[in-house]
């Protein structure tokens, strides 16, 4: 099967250039958590990269997020009631992370699916949020998305604007501020992101030194395909990663997987 093959050797070829860039900065592999991003991947390739013990996974829209949770949950129940054939890298279990812009009336759907939500950019889908997790015993974990790049069509907080909004959730009893999240603008050379990962860094830091967030505000989300080494580089600790993983886009599949 050549197919798995290669997912593999793209997984441990990531994750190797991953550990470089860790060291490069000063610190642990094992201290970079991989987001694999699977909005392009297909059910097949999903299935693989959970046979290969991966359990962090990433989705940026809504519709897809919920149809693969399902798919994935039965495919993971179906594994573990096998008492033969298990193979030993299965995890117990998988954690969702929504990556991309969430409307407001999409967060109950949301909520039930995902460990964490890395796109927070107002206090209206924060109080939403706020709202809508009344009903679960744990707070809910979010980061806050900054827009780095001033460019209007991208989401995120302005950078002056992200302390305040981060103060805000903090006082919300329903969610748990988790750290800040940023998309570079995409550029030809990888270095080139550099500014706009320490823009991300240094409102991250100024934060942390200050107490803002309290004293889980501690994660940093950046970088993608393109630019996961300067990120890291940079201070993050985890990196959203499909195309490096799975392979170029594809052509969309149809529902029938
Ligand atoms: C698609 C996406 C990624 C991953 O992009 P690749 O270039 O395939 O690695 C990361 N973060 C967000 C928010 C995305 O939408």
């Amino acid at each position: 099967m050549p197919e798995k093959a290669d997912l593999k050797d793209r997984l441990a070829a990531v994750r190797e250039r991953i550990a470089s860039a860790a060291r490069r900065g000063g610190r642990r592999p094992e201290d970079i958590v991989l987001v694999a991003v699977t909005k392009y991947a297909s059910m097949d390739q999903l299935r693989q990269l959970i046979e290969l013990g991966h359990i962090d996974l990433g989705e940026s829209r809504v519709q897809q997020l919920a149809h693969r949770v399902a798919q994935i949950e039965e495919f993971l129940q179906r594994h573990h009631q096998l008492s033969t054939g298990r193979s030993p890298d299965f995890p117990e279990l998988v954690r969702w992370h929504m990556i991309g812009h969430l409307q407001r009336n999409k967060v109950r759907k949301v909520l039930p699916l995902v460990r964490l939500i890395h796109s927070v950019d107002s206090l209206r889908l924060a109080e939403e949020i706020q709202n809508a997790a009344a009903k679960y015993e744990e707070p809910v974990e979010v980061l806050v998305q900054v827009n780095t790049t001033g460019e209007k069509t991208k989401s995120g907080v302005v950078p002056a604007a992200v302390r305040h909004l981060t103060e805000q959730l903090d006082t919300m009893l329903n969610i748990r501020p988790r750290g800040l999240m940023c998309m570079a603008p995409f550029v030809e050379d990888p270095q080139d992101a550099r500014p706009a990962f320490e823009l991300c860094r240094d409102i991250f830091n100024e934060m942390r030194a200050r107490g803002v967030g309290g004293e889980k505000f501690n994660i940093l989300s950046m970088g993608m395909t393109n630019d996961f080494e300067v990120a890291i580089e940079c201070g993050a600790n985890i990196v959203r990663v499909g195309a490096a993983i799975f392979g170029p886009p594809a052509a969309p599949e149809n529902a029938a997987d």
